[in-house]
């Protein structure tokens, strides 16, 4: 099944335009949005969650109308919400045997089979006894991942899911995500460039609740071959380039600042090349939505 939105536009009671006339298509696997905070990407997934309404477009997983039959979407749907918050006192097992009921798995030894694969399957099961106020983040969010698994579900949707995560829980959580996506979609919403790199088939970027860019992370990367060049400068340095050249981001390498600039050639003699990744192009992608803004706010 695929996921389509089309048009998809929200704005808040306080004037705040969310989503702007979004266009997406999310075939099966993993699909990264990306986009820094504020950009709308958690308003488009409770929307797509069913927990609140856009004001325009069509939300479509296969033949479902998301906004039309909000059941049907929920029977089929896996989410683990940005703020995910777990009863301290109680125990793994308890939790989600308990959400389990509340999904509609009534009968007790069916429950308890789906309760014991699951707590299996995110690596729980030895802590399935401990309070869930104990664990740690990461294992936090692998319980956040079983409670959105009840069901077998065909759309999860994973937002923000690795914050805070130190690099190994990170890296665990990562593998388990791999491990779901076969034959499902999953939208994972981040502001961390290499969840998207490290996971995703495909990916978009969202900013100002636009799709400023879609496609695969690695066409993508690759059309960036050649045109992104790399300095070492100091403060002065940077605010001299910034105004001659397009300064995409800022690195900090050992302490020094590191300029990637985008350029059809290269700027200067002092410059070098650089092999693009996909931080590139998320900064390329947002560099260039900001100039475009600038141009029209300067125009207007
Ligand atoms: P992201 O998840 O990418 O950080 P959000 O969807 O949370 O972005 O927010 C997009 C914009 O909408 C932000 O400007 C945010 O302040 C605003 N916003 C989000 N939720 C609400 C709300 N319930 N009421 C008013 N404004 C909101």
């Amino acid at each position: 099944m695929e996921l389509e939105l089309r048009g998809v536009t929200k704005t808040y009671p306080n004037g705040v335009k969310a989503l702007d006339d979004v266009n997406l298509k999310i075939p099966h696997g993993m699909f990264g949005l990306l986009g820094p905070n504020g950009a709308g990407k958690s308003s488009l997934m409770r929307s797509l969650a069913t927990l609140q309404a856009v004001d325009a477009g069509t939300m479509l997983f296969g033949d479902i109308d998301i906004a039309q039959q909000p059941e049907r979407l929920r029977e089929v749907l896996g989410y683990l919400p940005q703020d995910f918050g777990v009863y301290p006192k109680v125990t793994a097992w308890d939790m989600l045997d308990h959400l389990a009921q509340l999904k509609g798995l009534s009968k007790r030894s069916e429950r308890h089979e789906v309760v014991k694969a699951l707590l299996h399957r995110v690596n729980l099961w030895e802590h399935q006894s401990r309070r869930l106020g104990g664990f740690s983040g990461g294992m936090k969010q692998r319980f956040g991942i079983a409670q959105a698994l009840i069901g077998n579900p065909k759309l999860i949707i994973v937002d923000e899911p690795t914050a805070g995560l130190d690099p190994a829980e990170r890296f665990r959580f990562h593998n388990l995500l791999a491990e779901i996506s076969e034959d499902v979609v999953v939208l994972l919403s981040t502001h961390i460039v290499t969840d998207v790199s490290d996971l995703c088939r495909n990916m978009a970027i969202l900013a100002s609740g636009k799709v400023i860019l879609s496609g695969h992370p690695l066409e993508l990367t690759k059309k960036l071959e050649g045109r992104i060049w790399k300095k070492f400068v100091t403060a002065e340095e940077l605010e001299a380039i910034s105004k001659a050249l397009p300064v995409i981001a800022v690195r900090r390498v050992a302490g020094q600042r590191l300029a990637h600039v985008f350029s059809e050639a290269r700027p200067d003699g002092e410059f070098e090349a650089v092999n693009p990744d996909l931080e590139d192009v998320y900064f390329q992608a947002l560099s260039a939505t900001q100039a475009a803004l600038r141009l029209s706010a300067g125009q207007a």
